[in-house]
């Protein structure tokens, strides 16, 4: 689709754009088909509020045929039943399909959700080509286990794929946190009914096309565009879907539960919503550095982040000087055309995610925050949806900034005196997904490290991050995790065999 990304001028990417028609239809057993009942979406971009496309609308139906042509798969072993070589070799020809796609992918996720364009040529495409590759690499180098039971016995301790997994996902990184499942899913031998979400249908339907075309049997991954309160809700209570695997807000993976428990019981896997707490103590040498850091952690990916760094807890004396500089770095990264690759903040998702940005930006100000930086929606003449870099000082812990997930790129500072109150305000709100702290004391960082209810604790960095290491919440922010060796255990089954040598 083009050449080397650093030479692209913005206009390059607007010719690609009008050029593109995207795929719009469901991937049902090895099929493209329209949703049964002829029902389609509008899919708007967030750049400009031009419609993308009419998306196929699935429903109960739709998911009904998903979920069998995944079972029938399933039971003939098309998948599951072949050598671990044979399989990693799929799937590592499928991470070169979407690497050889990286600018129609790219485009189609900028488009979609109005991130930039940068962003999606430098972290989402590759990161999903990482996170495929690393899978497929797993496959034939995992062993199962024999228990050390005594000489009078052999107990075989073997890893079974759980069958057919449904995966529900959102819109903030689409294809990133759909690769999250489709790669351990896949390598571990199940089938997968894939629903993205209806804010970013795009990307997810290619990711299907691609695996078809990397030599996935049919019905082995299957692609449900629609709507959560129809397809996401019939996948998960389907009494023939073995596991949901769920990424989105802390409120629907509640819902996923109920759905779980009223149908088959089915496993269930939640990565849901955060607020993460990023602590200065006033000892860090570089507060350049922290500010920079602080800023990406709020500011990259519009906000819309799961584990963005949306709680500044600063020590005070240095509060100053560092909101200076995140302010400073906060107007230079005013929001701008995201199909231009100088841009660094591109649009909000959608109209729905922006006023409810503005909503919590204008509930900080009646509640007394002061606001530092930014607060209002720009571009409005471009038809899209822009709020720039929003900083609140002299924020307090019981305000609803500082207490629910906003999902936009909106900072609430607070201030602390000492670590065990930094501790305690951190640990004080119901999720648990990250945190930071920034000291170049070990104890204060190995006490802090030790004491955060968080899945990941960052010190002197934000957002640091590999495919290698687990991602996942305490508390609210949900349970199992995403990526490492550690995502097979949410789909495989453990069995025993004992064989008695008597
Ligand atoms: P959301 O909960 O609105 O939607 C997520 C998915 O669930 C979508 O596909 C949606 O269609 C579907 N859905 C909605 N209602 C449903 C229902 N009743 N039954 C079944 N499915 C339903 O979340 P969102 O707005 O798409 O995403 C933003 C949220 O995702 C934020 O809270 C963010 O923190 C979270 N998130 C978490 C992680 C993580 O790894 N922990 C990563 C990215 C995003």
């Amino acid at each position: 689709m083009g050449d080397a990304i650093d030479t692209d001028a913005a206009s390059d990417w607007h010719a690609r754009a009008r050029a593109l028609r995207p795929h719009c239809l469901a991937l049902i057993g090895g099929a493209t088909a329209p949703a049964a009942s002829g029902a389609t979406f509008d899919c708007i971009s967030p750049i400009d509020g031009r419609k993308l496309a009419a998306v196929a609308a699935c429903d109960a139906a739709d998911v009904e045929a998903a979920v069998a042509a995944a079972r029938a798969a399933f039971e003939r072993g098309d998948w599951a039943g072949r050598p671990p070589a044979e399989r990693k070799r799929v799937l590592l020809r499928f991470a070169e399909l979407v690497e050889a796609a990286t600018h129609e992918l790219a485009l189609l996720e900028t488009l979609d959700v109005g991130k930039p364009i940068r962003d999606s040529l430098m972290v989402d495409v590759p990161a999903t080509v990482r996170c495929l590759r690393w899978y497929a690499e797993a496959i034939d180098k995992i062993y199962d286990e024999v228990a050390p039971t005594g000489p009078g016995a052999l107990a075989l301790v073997t890893r079974e794929p759980v069958g057919v997994v449904g995966a529900i996902v959102p819109w903030n990184f689409p294809m990133l946190m759909a690769a999250w499942k489709i790669a351990p899913v896949l390598a571990s031998g199940n089938s997968l009914v894939l629903k993205p979400s209806e804010k970013s249908p795009l990307s997810a339907i290619r990711l299907g096309e691609l695996a078809l075309a990397a030599g996935l049997p049919p019905g082995v991954f299957n692609v449900v565009p629609g709507h959560g309160h129809t397809a996401g809700k019939a996948l998960a209570l389907h009494a023939d879907v073995d596991a949901i695997a769920f990424t989105g807000s802390t409120a629907t993976g509640k819902l996923v539960m109920q759905y779980a428990a009223q149908s088959n019981l089915k496993r269930v896997s939640l990565e849901c919503g955060g607020k993460s707490p990023n602590i200065i103590m006033a000892d860090y040498p570089d507060l350049q550095r922290a500010a920079r850091a602080a800023a990406a952690a709020i500011f990259f990916n519009q906000g819309e982040m799961c584990s963005a760094g949306s709680r500044l807890l600063v020590q005070e004396g240095v509060r100053e000087p560092l909101l200076q500089e995140i302010s400073r770095i906060g107007r230079a990264m005013a929001p701008g055309d995201p199909l231009d690759p100088q841009t660094l903040l591109g649009a909000m998702v959608d109209e729905t995610q922006t006023q409810r940005v503005l909503e919590y930006i204008d509930s900080g100000r009646s509640a007394g925050a002061r606001l530092a930086l930014g607060g209002r929606r720009v571009r409005q003449g471009s038809g899209g949806c822009y709020i720039e870099p929003t900083v609140f000082d002299e924020v307090t812990p019981q305000m609803r900034i500082a207490r629910e997930e906003i999902f936009g790129p909106v900072l609430a500072t607070l201030s602390f005196r000492d670590l065990d109150e930094a501790l305690r305000i951190a640990n004080d709100v119901s999720y648990g997904l990250a945190a930071a702290i920034w000291t170049r004391d070990l104890t204060s960082a190995h006490r802090a490290a030790r004491a955060l209810r968080a899945g990941v604790v960052y010190v002197n960095c934000y957002d640091a991050d590999d495919i290698t290491v687990p991602f996942g919440g305490y508390k609210q922010s949900g349970f199992g995790r995403d990526k490492s060796l550690h995502a097979f255990d949410k789909y495989t089954e453990l069995k025993t065999t004992w064989i008695d040598l008597t």
